[in-house]
């Protein structure tokens, strides 16, 4: 059985350890000692991502990957958790931090239910990775080459439980620095070039935002100029575009990279442009083992499974470059990097056993 007092105290439990994204070391201690508690073999790598591993007991099956990532968004600390009406919050002034330690909670919890039941299941490989929401950083230093498993789970998604997320875009970063020259802004304008100008209207001439169903495009940092007379010779823009569809992101990447160029060649200043895969897109089927077993567990819970493709990436997309094919599901997390989120302590437990009965069914 799950516990619901249980799960809910591991999550408060993890809640109130500090963890902003880069500062893992603490909250991997607490995951890698309850792991241990549980029977698992953890291995720790020196980033503090943790594989923990469990032998299968009385199945044949092949071994099934089960992730969260430890840390959570942002720079919040001193997290204080309180439950009104069924419901789990922060105190409204930092993150809950349900992202994704719902996510961990629950794996640590169902592992304790087949345990304490004595279900049936198959070997179980636990991958907790650090500074998820870096841009998939811990899952990305990890070495993928310790891994025994081939497909598994993603506890990290929020929306309704039935959602099961079976897509996600590639994503290419891109960092720009344009450079122009410096001239006294009141004596001679005229001599310089106006970095900021030339970024504006580079800016100002992309496509940025929703591009389609399946594709989208930021501008997030603009950085540069040191004071209001002198005419600005250097600016740092970095902006991202993301999509399912690889093509139609080559598109978009070309089109912000040649308004840069434009703007640039219009003013004689010069631009620096570096482009970076993020991560490649993935799609599964509702044909994929993990997720067809998904499909059949939650009707046995009364859901309608619902397959959505997701908008951003998750440590999943690094698994997959590595054959690694996992199904992410939702904890019921909502509003997650705001001060309002929360999560219910039904949902939690709904997950809890939806999974609990995808593994003993594997
Ligand atoms: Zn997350």
């Amino acid at each position: 059985m799950i516990n619901e007092s249980r799960l809910v105290q591991t999550f408060l439990d993890l809640v109130v350890i500090d963890s902003p994204t880069g500062q893992e070391r603490a909250i991997a201690d607490e995951i890698a000692r309850r792991c241990a508690a549980l029977g698992g073999e953890v291995i720790r790598d020196a980033h503090h991502n943790l594989i923990a591993r469990w032998p299968a007991v009385r199945s044949q099956a092949d071994w099934l990957l089960l992730s969260a990532h430890m840390d959570t968004a942002g720079a919040d600390v001193g997290i204080k958790p309180q439950i009104r009406d069924g419901v789990i919050y922060s105190d409204g002034t930092t993150i809950l931090g349900a992202d994704d330690k719902s996510g961990v909670a629950v794996i640590l919890e169902v592992i304790r239910s087949l345990q304490e039941d004595d279900i049936a299941h198959p070997p179980l490989e636990a991958v907790i990775t650090v500074s998820e929401e870096q841009g998939l950083v811990g899952a990305k230093l990890l070495d993928k080459s310790q891994l025994i498993a081939r497909q598994g789970y993603i506890l990290d998604s929020g929306g309704p439980l039935n959602n099961i997320v079976v897509s996600a875009p590639s994503q290419d970063r891109l960092y720009v620095t344009v450079y122009g020259r410096k001239a006294h802004a009141g004596a001679e304008p005229e001599k310089g070039i106006n970095a900021i100008r030339v970024a504006s209207e580079a800016i100002a001439a992309m496509p940025l935002g929703r591009i389609d169903e399946e594709t989208t495009a930021n501008i997030g940092v603009i950085r540069g100029g040191t004071a209001t007379n002198i005419v600005p010779d250097e600016v740092e823009v970095r902006g991202e575009a993301r999509s399912r569809n690889d093509e139609k992101l080559a598109r978009q990447t070309a089109a912000m990279v040649a308004a840069f160029d434009e703007a640039a060649t219009r003013h004689q200043a010069r631009v620096q442009i570096k482009l970076e895969r993020s991560y490649n897109s993935y799609a599964l089927t509702a044909e994929t083992p993990v997720v067809a077993k998904a499909m059949a567990v939650m009707a046995q819970h009364g859901l309608t499974p619902a397959l959505k493709a997701s908008g951003g990436g998750t440590d999943g997309n690094i698994y997959a470059e590595h054959g690694i094919y996992c199904a992410v599901l939702s904890t019921g997390m909502s509003e997650v990097h705001t001060s309002n989120e929360h999560i219910a302590i039904a949902d939690m437990v709904a997950c809890a056993r939806l999974l609990r009965d995808i593994i003993a069914q594997s």
